[in-house]
């Protein structure tokens, strides 16, 4: 019997090391990722102005696995009910899967958006940033398209960056719905608002974007809006290998007859009919009720009798959450929503948990002494 862990995100990594605890020890594990290393991609924004800080957000697979072989390959399809993966030269079959793909950039097909706008999604996309950014003059106009958890944290990081010079450049996060991170709790989207104009960013809300050229974004209301530096983080989609949009599934994370997903691969309707937010936390938490499934499925077939088995459900049941806007930060935990160092501390304490849990010790010291140089 062969399980295969399609990912090494957040949620792949998470199941992987929950199914080498748990799998019977005659069963095969692989690990399939295009990279060598996990990236700690809630952070990635950080690189931007801490190019230092990519060494610590990457992390070799071989010191997260135990008994998984990794298998180093870029997956360019999946048939989720047959159990067959496609690469571009080879295939492989399994007989439990668990799809934890992530997903890529949506740029929704609007004209010269994919050609002119950087995404934000990987170091390379950070990397690229700051050189851009750069080249943005002292009095230049940077637009951030889409004020979800990442555009909201990348326009901080760039109007933090900006500060450092004479005449900072103007950073405008445009957003198409009424409020800032729409996706997330009202209170909480407000504080994140006043944060936002608090270091510096303009927000324009209701702004939908139509397409861009060379030099200007283009609105609806057909506002053309000169920029020197334009990010895109407006959406996101299926991965290559799902062939366009993000799979619904329900609560048991069933994708196929032999496959589960997690994270941000699917879109999940949780337990109480509600859809889950794709963040790394929501990525973590249904990657043990994924990996939970798969090993029931495991027993299930291995036995070769009885009822098919019953699945552990995902109910999306927020512990709370936590952006950093620049220098500042804002947490919503419990109902309560923090700001400043008490928000601060959340962040470092969740961040370098993480790390530590992963076993990346070094890392979450790092991490938390860049935070204390700010
Ligand atoms: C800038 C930024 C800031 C964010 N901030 C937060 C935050 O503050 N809080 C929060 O909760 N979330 C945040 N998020 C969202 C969070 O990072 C994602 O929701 C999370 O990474 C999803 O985890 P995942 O495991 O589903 O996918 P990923 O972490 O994207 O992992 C997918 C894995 O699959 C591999 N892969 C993809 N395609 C292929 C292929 N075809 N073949 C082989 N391998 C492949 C990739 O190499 C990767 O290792 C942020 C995201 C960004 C970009």
């Amino acid at each position: 019997m062969h399980v295969a862990v399609l990912g090494a995100g957040y949620a792949g990594v998470g199941a992987v090391r929950e199914l080498e605890d748990r799998l019977p020890e005659d069963v095969d594990l692989t690990l399939i990722d295009e990279r060598e290393t996990h990236l700690v991609q809630h952070l990635v924004h950080r690189v931007v102005r801490e190019p230092d800080l990519a060494d610590e957000l990457t992390i070799p697979l071989s010191e997260l696995t135990d008994r998984a072989t990794h298998r180093q390959a870029h997956v360019t399809g999946l048939d989720p009910d047959a159990g067959e993966i496609e690469f571009a030269n080879s295939s492989f079959s399994y007989d439990v899967g668990v799809l934890c793909l992530g997903a890529r950039t949506a740029f929704f097909g609007l004209p010269g958006i994919e050609e002119h706008a950087t995404p934000l999604k990987r170091l390379e996309h950070a990397e690229r940033i700051r050189e851009e950014f750069e080249r943005v003059p002292d009095d230049g106009r940077v637009f951030v398209c889409g004020a979800g958890l990442s555009g909201i944290q990348i326009a901080g990081e760039l109007a933090a960056l900006g500060r450092d010079r004479e005449t900072p450049p103007a950073v405008v996060l445009l957003e198409q719905k009424d409020r800032v991170a729409p996706a997330f709790p009202e209170a909480f989207g407000r504080a994140v608002a006043d944060e936002l104009e608090s270091q510096g960013v303009t927000v324009r809300t209701g702004a939908t974007v139509t397409g861009a050229d060379g030099d200007a974004v283009e609105l609806e209301s057909g506002e053309d809006l000169a920029y020197d530096q334009l990010l895109w983080t407006g959406g996101i989609t299926g991965g290559e290998a799902m062939v366009g949009e993000r799979p619904s599934v329900q609560s048991n994370l069933r994708l196929g007859e032999r496959t589960f997903a997690a994270g941000d691969a699917v879109s999940v309707v949780d337990a109480d009919g509600e859809r889950a937010p794709a963040s790394a936390q929501t990525a973590v938490r249904q990657a043990d009720v994924a990996a939970t499934n798969a090993v029931r499925l495991v027993d299930y077939r291995q036995d070769g009798s009885g009822f098919e088995p019953r699945y552990e459900r995902y109910r999306h049941d927020s512990l709370g959450w936590v952006v950093s806007v620049g220098d500042g930060t804002v947490a919503r935990v419990g109902g309560s929503v923090l700001r400043g160092s008490a928000a601060r501390a959340v962040k470092t304490t969740v961040a370098a948990g993480y790390l530590g849990q992963l076993g990346a010790v070094e890392s979450a010291a790092a991490y938390v002494r860049e935070q204390f140089d700010h």
